[in-house]
């Protein structure tokens, strides 16, 4: 009888342990796809069990060090995260866009001396981290190591409380921050996303698009295979590939963020129309704020009763989830919290603010991080006692939906009045002419700052800004109304899609001062 179980302690819990049980069940089954290639169940736990030992006896790493991962998504991510997680050793991830100073530092603060790169970036890697000892570019050379590397159990004892994964928080303000995510957390994690969605069983079929080196990403792609089920994951984001394979593959879930979803309903009507999300039970958006006027659109066009929106930081995983059931009860909401996680909405003391008003959202949870690495004072600055402080400002109704208000360091002070970005770009993508927005403030001698807003217009659509802005007066304190309206091709991004107001101020301050 074939045997997948690890070695060691059952009564902890790694994060493969779900994909070693379905292989005992399913061992034929196809666990992955990827650009026309697939693994098994059986052969997943195979490589997995591969990758721990080459990591352990081939190249010596020590449970508790950390090698480095730098890769868009592909087949072999998953196994290289399980396989170094087995041997004790955590993966500090790097995004596939990431600039060369921003690999060095992940390289060096996590001390990895082992880097594992596609071969699309091998280059850049060797340029950029002299300091790795040794790079194990994924592809012949990476299997030629694996077919080396004995498939026996890996001699290492691994507690579910050992780092897993280190993913870096893009690091609004100061240098990158490096979050801790242990086993426990992440395993718990995807058995709350099991119960709350309802999409992740033997029979279901997920779409995994958003990247794997960011925590999230790499969640939506272990799930569906925790529990038997089967996932496609897509190497980068584009419209076409995800709503066609979510077609083709009769997906049952997929994780969708805002951006894509912007990109979704700024196609043509008759493009969108050729595919079809019957086979859909859940599309879960996360990340980043979803416009309540793409909610409408997304229960029109996916259908009732898929819609999850759910909020989080890479520090607390998820933390509140909202349901198809509410999505249109509730404007602009995030929902409740998840199961096991406790919320508080506090002031600037740490006391708790009267029910509906604005505070500072703090959440805690079994699937919390285990501190920043390297970084003990901004773990103790970002904590109090078991809770995180996520810098979100938010208020609870009397129901206890959480509504997600805005990032504490976006708000626009102008005039002395506080304005928070996101009330003013909700009233913008009402109009069917805004495909994005983005609202930030520009100096102003007078006001401080200016209300600014950025708009992307859909294609073969047009809106003027005296349009835009009598629609904000209407809907709006005037204090609020945008100062200026600037109509733009795109809007800057980062890897998971969301909008980076920071960088939009950043260009107002410089223009400015020129
Ligand atoms: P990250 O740690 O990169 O996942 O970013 C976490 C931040 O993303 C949070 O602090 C929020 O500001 C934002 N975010 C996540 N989910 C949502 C959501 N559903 N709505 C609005 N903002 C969100």
């Amino acid at each position: 009888m074939p045997d997948f179980t690890r070695r060691g302690a059952a009564r902890h819990m790694l994060i493969s342990d779900g994909i070693r049980a379905s292989a005992g069940r399913t061992p034929d089954k196809v666990a992955m796809r990827e650009s026309g290639r697939s693994l098994s169940y059986a052969r997943l736990v195979d490589r997995i069990a591969r990758v721990a030992n080459l990591v352990h006896a081939g190249l010596g790493l020590r449970h508790g060090e950390r090698a480095a991962v730098f890769s868009a998504n592909c087949l072999e991510y998953m196994e290289i995260v399980c396989g170094m997680a087995e041997a004790g050793v955590a993966a500090a991830t790097i995004g596939p866009a990431a600039a060369p100073p921003e690999i060095r530092f992940i390289v060096e603060d996590s001390g990895a001396r082992v880097m594992f790169v596609s071969a699309a970036l091998e280059e850049v890697a060797r340029a950029a981290a002299p300091s790795v000892e040794r790079f194990i570019v994924i592809g012949p050379a990476y299997e030629a190591l694996l077919a080396e590397a004995s498939a026996g159990p890996c001699p290492v004892e691994v507690t579910e409380h050992d780092i897993f994964s280190v993913p870096y928080t893009s690091g609004a303000t100061g240098r990158p921050k490096g979050v801790q995510l242990s086993h426990r957390g992440r395993v718990l994690s995807g058995y709350a996303m099991a119960a709350e969605h309802g999409c992740y069983t033997p029979q279901d079929r997920a779409v995994a698009t958003t990247p794997m080196f960011h925590g999230a990403g790499f969640l939506m792609a272990l799930t569906p295979i925790w529990f038997g089920g089967q996932v496609e994951i897509l190497p980068r984001f584009d419209i076409d590939s995800l709503m066609g394979t979510i077609t083709s593959f009769q997906a049952t879930s997929a994780y969708i963020v805002p951006a894509h979803f912007a990109a979704l309903f700024a196609l043509p009507e008759q493009k969108r129309a050729q595919w079809d999300m019957r086979s859909m039970k859940a599309a879960i958006s996360g990340t980043a704020p979803l416009p309540q006027a793409t909610k409408e659109r997304i229960v029109a066009y996916f259908g009732e009763g898929k819609l999850f929106e759910r909020y989080g930081t890479t520090e607390t995983s998820i933390a509140t989830s909202l349901g198809p059931r509410d999505q249109l009860r509730k404007q602009a909401c995030v929902g409740l919290p998840y199961p096991a996680t406790q919320v508080r909405i506090c002031d600037g003391d740490g006391n708790e603010v009267a029910l509906g008003e604005v505070g500072e959202l703090w959440v805690s949870s079994p699937y919390m991080f285990s501190g920043y690495l390297n970084l003990p004072e901004a773990t103790a600055a970002g904590t109090r006692g078991d809770w995180f402080v996520t810098g979100d400002l938010a208020r609870q109704d009397e129901e206890g939906f959480v509504y997600l208000v805005d990032r504490k360091n976006d708000m626009v002070i102008s005039g002395g009045e506080n304005i928070y970005p996101r009330e003013v770009e909700e009233v913008i993508l009402a109009h069917p002419a805004a495909a994005e927005c983005g609202v930030t403030g520009a100096p102003h001698p007078y006001f401080g700052e200016a209300v600014t807003a950025f708009v992307v217009l859909r294609p073969g659509m047009h809106v003027d800004a005296a349009t835009l802005t009598s629609l904000c007066r209407e809907k709006l304190s005037r204090y609020k109304v945008p100062k200026e309206i600037r109509f733009v091709e795109s809007l800057p991004r980062n890897s998971m899609g969301k909008v980076l107001r920071r960088e939009l101020r950043a260009r107002l301050i410089a223009e400015s001062k020129a």
